[in-house]
């Protein structure tokens, strides 16, 4: 029997989307049920693209109140901010002695981010992935709850945690990523080939977690979609995929049932009302929560605090072996 330790880290940028919350924040709730969970705000890996300090401390209370809102609880997970625990930073330079270069020239994220980038390309940029890693790593974590643009970073962190075993005997879990059936890449409601993100997608594609119901059935009934009238996915029709995928995970059911529940729609205009209703009844709960949440810093610093200090143990233990092992 092996455990089930969960570890997930969200980025405290930009504003938390859909696709965030459906690809991940959703499975970091159930996780509670599942085992051990923690996770975390992962304040150093905002620091790889150019930022405002001030600005940052603000996007880390509000993920962090968008995270209890949704569902996160203190008492039943570790929650707490990536930068209060040092061990990541120096597990992360450990790993990179078993990081193939050229594996990290490989990744897709880095080539999509480095180009988007006006002047500085960072050296962290590239090393990014070695410091997820070492996130995962540092826990012993076996599940990490991801959404599907991750599935490289995932990879790459098993084969760094192999790599290091093999060289210095069975110290790390090599974890396994968990990337859901449904909703596991949300796409940009106005342009269904790019997925919805902070950065580089459209605003007016984005479904915010903290918009107001008013402006989510705009934004879904401006979507964008496909020629024909019929509700169904597949692959000549991304446009309603990515409406039927959206409506399935805001309901909990599988995309055969969305669609068979649009059986007797008369155009896309219903599958847009049908799917803005379902974002709503999702999100509008985890607004109001936040709203009241996020006017008490002092609380969620206390939360974080506290998270860190559970989070800190397990990872100076593990730090502790990593470092004997290779002699330092
Ligand atoms: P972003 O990718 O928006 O900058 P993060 O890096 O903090 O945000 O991602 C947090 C989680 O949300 C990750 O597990 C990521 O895979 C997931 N995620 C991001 N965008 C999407 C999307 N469009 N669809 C599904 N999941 C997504």
């Amino acid at each position: 029997l092996r455990l089930v330790r969960i570890f997930s880290g969200i980025q405290p940028t930009g504003r938390k989307h859909l696709g965030n919350y459906i690809g991940a924040i959703q499975h970091y709730v159930a996780g509670q049920d599942a085992g051990e969970s923690i996770y975390c705000v992962v304040d150093l890996h905002a620091t790889t693209v150019p930022y405002d300090p001030r600005e940052l401390r603000e996007r880390l209370y509000d993920t962090a109140a968008i995270l209890i809102a949704a569902g996160l609880d203190p008492e039943r997970c570790i929650l707490f901010r990536q930068s209060d625990v040092q061990e990541h930073s120096e597990l992360s330079w450990l790993l990179s002695s078993v990081t193939a270069w050229g594996d990290l020239n490989r990744m897709h994220q880095f080539k999509e981010k480095s180009a988007a980038q006006r002047d500085l390309v960072s050296a962290s940029l590239f090393t990014y992935p070695v410091l997820m890693a070492a996130d995962v790593l540092a826990y012993r974590a076996t599940t990490v709850p991801v959404g599907d643009d991750q599935r490289q970073h995932v990879e790459l962190m098993r084969d760094i945690a192999e790599r290091f075993n093999a060289r210095y005997g069975e110290i790390l879990v090599v974890p396994d990523g968990q990337f859901p059936e449904v909703g596991a890449r949300i796409m940009d409601l106005q342009d269904p080939a790019r997925k919805m993100s902070t950065t580089g997608g459209s605003v007016e594609g984005t479904v915010y977690v903290l918009d107001e119901p008013k402006a989510i059935e705009k934004k879904l009934k401006r979507a964008v979609t496909d020629s024909g009238t019929e509700i169904r996915a597949g692959a000549d029709k991304p446009g309603v995929t990515n409406l039927l995928d959206i409506l399935a995970a805001a309901r909990g059911t599988t995309v055969a049932e969305a669609q068979a529940s649009m059986a007797d729609a008369r155009g896309y205009g219903d599958l847009k009302a049908a799917t803005a209703e379902a974002v709503i009844a999702l999100l509008d709960p985890v607004r109001t929560r936040y709203e009241e949440l996020r006017t008490d810093e002092d609380r969620l610093e206390a939360v974080l605090a506290a998270g860190a200090d559970k989070a800190r143990a397990i990872a100076a233990d593990t730090l502790a072996d990593v470092r004997r092992v290779m002699g330092v």
